[in-house]
């Protein structure tokens, strides 16, 4: 039995597609626009990073503020109960990512991290990417 009328139906649908303007989907998309050649989800390397750029050897990593504590983000936030969960959990979250860059950095790779609040701006991420892309 459907109880929702065509025109919900497609309201709520057209909200679950925007799903696809997550932050990494923005930045794969920048990317590609930049004309920038890329890889997904690189699973043999540390960290299996979430875009690859093989020709330069860089690996990229779109981080959410929250889990993995951009410095200084008002996203970057510890809830207010279980204070101390949250701050073990940060805390292995963000040893991991050292762990990760070590590792690739070990293997040759150069590390680059775009933050999920700079993803909110078009213009902004382009050029952010530019930057990390080119630089020597
Ligand atoms: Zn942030």
């Amino acid at each position: 039995m459907d109880i929702v009328s065509p025109a919900r139906r497609s309201e709520m649908m057209g909200r679950i597609r925007g799903k696809g303007t997550k932050p990494e989907l923005l930045v794969r998309s920048s990317a590609h626009r930049l004309g920038f050649r890329f890889r997904l989800h690189a699973k043999k390397l540390p960290g299996s990073p979430d875009l690859v750029f093989p020709g330069r050897k860089i690996a990229l990593f779109v981080h959410g503020c929250f889990w993995h504590r951009h410095p200084g983000c008002p996203y970057c936030y510890v809830p207010k109960s279980n204070i101390q969960f949250w701050r073990e959990k940060f805390k292995k979250n963000v040893l991991r990512d050292e762990r990760v860059r070590t590792g690739l950095e070990e293997m040759g790779w150069r590390v680059a991290v775009i933050w999920e609040c700079e993803t909110a701006d078009p213009d902004a991420l382009r050029k952010k990417l530019k930057r990390l892309l080119t630089r020597k």
